[in-house]
């Protein structure tokens, strides 16, 4: 009997890819809250119109999850996001006052861009030149800064690593964030050599991915005919982990809402697990819990794991959907990301209603504010209404909208992103050493580890689920 915790995209996902081996059923799933889907939430307001919290759009990649829309029904539901989509060609930085395009077409890439004051060569220029330094990891800031210069680091990478994870690009890990940048320069001296070096290998990679359930699913060969380059899902994107939840249950899962696990307890044969003050007895655990969480159910029994799990860090996020009447956008892209370094309180503004439309007579931007800085602009004063009036005059000022919004939501998700902190690999090793050491019957999955996004955590479930020590 497996014990499956939490109900989010992991939990789920895990619930979903142990049905197909017989060796951990039967499953529970354990979710602290009412409903399933963890950081996935979509809120109707009363118009009709979707306001996201969490996740909302999905990057077409190499192990896409198209397959599993298919199975789940949901493909009638996909927005597919097509290469001349201006989501996917437009994307903005707003720097000393100014919207600034990011460069994106190789014509671009010989101009000088307005966001640098240079042009893309010179900063590949910078690459080419640039001396290989051997170190086991560093922060992305200073990666980027030795291989392409302290402006790239400061006005590219801060902001889109603002967009990804909310975080500070002094404190994240080069080697977990972007392993193949670094893995090039060791290996090529070079990033722009070591890309053209791995193109043949990347494609061949490509190829042989795309074999077995992928290759057959009608919806990867139409993304790949049509050149999606992202997907959303019409209606809201809860709908994901409402579908997954539904076909594991209606498959004998068990899912049990409002149940929170306090502790664990590994025993030779069996595993104790503790959920609102019962002990329960299974035979191994898959935790799709963030690492946080888990370290307090093990702390115990297993103090050195749990200080491992506690290392994995998260930041707060507020995140403010505004809707206004018309289309009052200056421009039509994925959104713009803000630097820190402006001091300006806020990461960023998704276009919402640009990249998956819903209704033309509206604009909806989602305004991300916080992370790293959450602290520093709301520790004193988050309240819901103070967040929503910052997230308007920063959203509006920048995008020079002189509406007010019609329609607003607020809401504060409170350590909802792990950051990938320098050293996190060596981290993620000492943890799963540590498992296999003590051949603890525990598998793991979920965005502290190896992918903070929706993709990467389903493959961690499908992952957790293969490599799970059987007692
Ligand atoms: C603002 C935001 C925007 C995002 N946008 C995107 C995007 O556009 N695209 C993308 O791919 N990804 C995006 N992500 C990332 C994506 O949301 C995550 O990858 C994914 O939701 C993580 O799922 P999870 O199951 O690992 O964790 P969670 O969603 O945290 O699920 C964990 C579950 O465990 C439950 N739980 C916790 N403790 C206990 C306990 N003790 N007992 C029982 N249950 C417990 C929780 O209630 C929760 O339901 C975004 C995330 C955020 C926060």
């Amino acid at each position: 009997m497996t014990a499956i915790l939490g109900a989010g995209m992991s939990g789920l996902s895990a619930a979903y890819y142990a049905l197909g081996t017989s060796k951990l059923a039967p499953l529970v799933v354990f979710e602290a809250t009412n409903r399933v889907g963890g950081w996935v939430r979509s809120i109707k307001q009363p118009d009709g119109t979707i306001f996201e919290k969490g996740p909302r759009i999905i990057r077409i990649s190499a192990q896409n999850i198209l397959p599993l829309i298919e199975e789940l029904d949901l493909s009638c539901k996909i927005i597919p996001i097509k290469m001349h989509h201006a989501a996917v060609k437009n994307r903005y930085v707003y720097a000393d006052n100014a919207l600034h395009s990011v460069p994106n077409s190789l014509k671009s890439i010989f101009t000088k861009n307005t966001l640098l004051n240079r042009s893309m060569i010179s900063v590949l220029w910078k690459d080419f030149r640039a001396p290989k330094a051997s170190k086991d990891d560093e922060s992305v800031y200073s990666f980027v800064e030795r291989r392409f210069g302290k402006d790239m680091a400061e006005k590219m990478a801060a902001p889109v690593f603002c967009g990804i994870c909310g975080g500070d690009i002094h404190m994240l890990s080069a080697k977990s964030f972007m392993p193949k940048l670094v893995e090039f320069e060791q290996k090529h001296g070079s990033i722009f050599i070591g890309s053209i070096r791995e193109m043949p290998n990347k494609i061949k990679e490509i190829k042989s991915m795309n074999t077995g359930t992928i290759a057959n699913s009608y919806l990867v060969q139409r993304a790949k005919r049509e050149v999606w380059r992202m997907w959303g899902l019409k209606g809201g994107f809860e709908q994901l982990p409402q579908a997954l939840a539904e076909n594991i249950a209606k498959r004998g899962v068990n899912i049990k809402m409002e149940s929170n696990c306090e502790q664990i307890v590994f025993n030779k044969n069996s595993v104790e697990l503790t959920v609102n003050g019962k002990v329960e007895e299974y035979s191994r655990i898959i935790s799709g819990l963030p690492a946080k969480s888990l370290a307090n159910l093990v702390q115990k029994q297993h103090p050195e794991l749990s200080k491992e799990l506690l290392g994995i860090p998260t930041v707060t996020i507020a995140v403010v959907n505004l809707q206004f009447s018309g289309n009052v956008l200056p421009v039509k892209a994925f959104g713009v990301l803000v630097p820190p370094k402006e001091e300006i309180p806020i990461l960023g503004v998704t276009f919402d209603s640009c990249v998956l439309p819903q209704n033309s007579n509206r604009t909806v931007l989602t305004v991300m504010m916080g992370g790293a800085w959450f602290e520093k602009y709301f520790g004193e004063c988050s309240s819901e209404e103070h967040l929503k009036t910052v997230a308007t005059e920063y959203a509006t000022k920048i995008l020079q909208i002189h509406e007010n919004p019609t329609a607003s939501n607020v809401s504060i998700l409170r350590n909802c992103i792990p950051q990938y902190t320098i050293g996190h690999a060596q981290r993620l090793n000492c943890i799963h050493d540590y498992i296999s050491a003590h051949k603890i019957p525990l598998g793991l999955c979920g965005s502290s580890y190896r992918g903070l996004g929706v993709v990467d955590v389903i493959l961690s479930a499908k992952e957790a689920v293969s490599n799970i020590n059987l007692p």
